[in-house]
């Protein structure tokens, strides 16, 4: 049966203009990396492709090499493209990016300009797209001149395959010398994607300020840390979990120390005093404004899910993100204990 999205899809989410831009991004994102690939089941992937945009999410985000196997994730997601959302492409942001190892020989990885623009298309071919709203440059290059990756960027745009660019995983340090790079091209970054949860908050030692000062926004992957911070491990690792997935190796057993779930277990104790779950209140921890202690909020939260039900759980969220000061102190202290 075709798909009919719900005509009420635009009524409970937040968006967030990312930077100081005039694009407004949900407040929870879908990204791709893990449950839609070639091994997944792709008729779970369109179901929540589905669910997420009847509840008002319209960012997928990509990459060319997720899957596996490498590409399969874009295939899929051009394949659910084109069969249910024909009529729907400006209703929707997609992202994906290049940076990481992709094809063989010394093109298919990094930041060159060869290689990001060569990616770049390869993606459209696979997703049967003309453009995307958003071409990263998955991480920085240390053998290329961020002048060159970030001209590989403007070529994207000027070329109309991509209406906003942006990076990933660069430093506070690399990031400004590519603002630097993209100001002398006359062009400007919209968005630097970087891991940010609880349990990792490198961003809020620089990069953070950095990215603020200059209006770009901010879209944390992993602010579950990968279901770390769902409460699923607090009593043994699940069989349907990512920690037991075949297909990934991306989260280890070895990261359940008696710290950590102890550590879980008081956040867990906490989320539902507030009656949230503890995938809720890690979610709404990465969106929050917290001026007392200077952390500038994010725009978007990148989450990814296993089944259409995490995604309604997760989009739950958004009914409760205020925080008491005596509940971020509370996170604060069970963080470094
Ligand atoms: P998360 O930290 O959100 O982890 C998602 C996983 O947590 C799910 O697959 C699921 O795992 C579990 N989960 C999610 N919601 C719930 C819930 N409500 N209850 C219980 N378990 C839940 O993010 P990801 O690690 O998936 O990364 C998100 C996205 O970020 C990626 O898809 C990608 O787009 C982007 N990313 C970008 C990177 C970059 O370098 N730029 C690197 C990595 C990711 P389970 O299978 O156990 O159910």
């Amino acid at each position: 049966m075709s798909y009919i999205p719900n005509p009420a899809r635009y009524n409970q989410m937040i968006y967030r203009p990312a930077g100081h831009s005039g694009l407004l991004l949900p407040a929870i994102s879908l990204g791709l990396w893990h449950n839609f690939g070639s091994v997944d089941n792709f008729e779970n992937a369109r179901q929540m492709i589905h669910t997420a945009f009847d509840l008002g999410i319209t960012h997928f985000d990509l990459a060319n090499n997720y899957g596996p196997v490498p590409g399969s994730a874009e295939l899929n997601f051009g394949k659910i493209l084109q069969e249910d959302f024909k009529s729907l492409r400006d209703e929707l942001i997609i992202s994906t990016k290049a940076g990481y190892v992709m094809w063989p020989g010394p093109y298919g990885n990094w930041g060159s300009r060869k290689s990001l623009l060569a990616s770049l298309d390869q993606s459209l071919e696979r997703l049967g797209l003309d453009y995307v709203d958003i071409f990263y440059s998955h991480r920085p290059d240390p053998n290329t001149p961020i002048e060159e990756t970030m001209g590989a960027l403007k070529t994207a745009i000027d070329s109309g395959k991509a209406l906003y660019v942006g990076l990933s995983n660069y430093s506070a340090k690399q990031t400004e010398a590519a603002i630097l790079a993209a100001e002398q091209l006359g062009f400007k970054l919209l968005i630097h994607q970087p891991r940010y949860s609880m349990l990792d908050r490198w961003i809020e030692d620089g990069l953070q300020d950095t990215l603020t000062s200059s209006g770009i926004g901010t879209i944390a992957f992993k602010p579950l840390a990968q279901g770390l911070l769902s409460g699923k491990y607090l009593y043994g690792i699940p069989d349907d979990s990512r920690m037991r997935d075949p297909h990934y190796a991306t989260l280890h057993d070895d990261s359940l120390t008696p710290k950590m779930l102890s550590r879980i277990k008081g956040l867990n104790d906490l989320a539902q005093k507030r009656g949230q779950s503890l995938a809720q209140m890690s979610l709404a921890w990465v969106l929050r404004d917290d001026s007392a202690r200077k952390i500038n909020p994010v725009t978007s939260a990148l989450i990814g899910a296993s089944r259409p039900q995490q995604i309604i759980e997760n989009v739950a969220t958004l009914e409760h993100l205020e925080f008491t000061s005596e509940e971020l102190q509370t996170i604060e202290n069970l963080l470094i204990t």
